[in-house]
């Protein structure tokens, strides 16, 4: 079974189109999506009608979405992360608000050997951002491999017994990280994020996961970054939004 894992898009069509032209429909055959389809950037509908014609077989919410669909307040949000959410209630359709407030929270079984969360097993809002943050993850996870997202940071520990090893992709450095499973191994892997990648690597970040092959891929691709600033801006949407997907944070 070959898998591709997409997370934190936050509205950002053109890193979306820019991945899905680099793996398209007949390079796997499940799609996994982590959450936080919108907030941030300024193409939400289109992110979201895209990822729904892709019929995902998993698919869970992320804090953005709640807050964008109207399901939870902003109260939790920082200045920035609030501005972007009020102009996303305002410019998604109802039938696409509705289709983001109805997405299920995680975590999310997908097979016997793969899991889906937003944040970690235990609660989907909270991040993993060290090696402690990952243990609790992975004592909590009912999976051998978890695929969580939140922090659009790509990054993957791996467990064996009670030793706990990090792989952080290099920021700039190769398009594929390769991560390979056995057997005695737990996998925490976060495929980075697509919209706004905050590890300061420009390149929209996502996952692919080939079950036969035991073997899991961290990647990167260059998308058009000016013309995603460039929409932000003319949305009215906080031009600090655009700043930072040029810095990758
Ligand atoms: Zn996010």
């Amino acid at each position: 079974m070959r898998f591709l894992i997409l997370s934190d898009i936050h509205g950002n069509i053109d890193a979306l189109d820019a991945v899905l032209a680099r793996a398209p429909r007949e390079s796997y055959d499940r799609l996994l999506v982590l959450g936080d389809l919108v907030g941030y950037c300024a193409n939400p509908n289109e992110v979201v009608e895209r990822i729904f014609e892709l019929e995902p077989d998993a698919v869970i919410r992320g804090n953005h979405d709640k807050v964008c669909s109207g399901v939870e307040s902003a109260d939790n949000f920082n200045r920035i992360a609030g501005e972007a959410a009020r102009w996303t209630i305002k410019a998604l359709t109802p039938a696409n608000k509705e289709r983001v407030a109805k997405l299920p929270s995680g975590p999310t079984n997908v097979d016997k050997d793969v899991e889906i969360c937003h944040g970690t097993p235990f609660d989907e809002d909270t991040y993993v951002f060290d090696e402690d943050d990952a243990t609790k993850a992975l004592d909590a996870a009912h999976r051998q491999i978890c695929f969580f997202g939140h922090t659009h940071v790509p990054v993957a520990y791996v467990r064996k017994a009670s030793n706990l090893t990090v792989v952080h992709p290099q920021p700039g450095g190769p398009e594929t990280t390769v991560v390979n499973v056995l057997k005695r191994s737990r996998y925490l892997i976060n495929p980075g994020s697509i919209g706004q990648p905050r590890d300061t690597d420009q390149r929209a970040s996502y996952a692919t996961y080939d079950s036969k092959k035991s073997r899991i891929e961290i990647r990167r691709v260059p998308y058009r970054i000016d013309l995603a600033q460039q929409r932000i801006v003319e949305a009215g949407l906080p031009e600090s939004l655009a700043f930072r997907l040029g810095l990758g944070r």
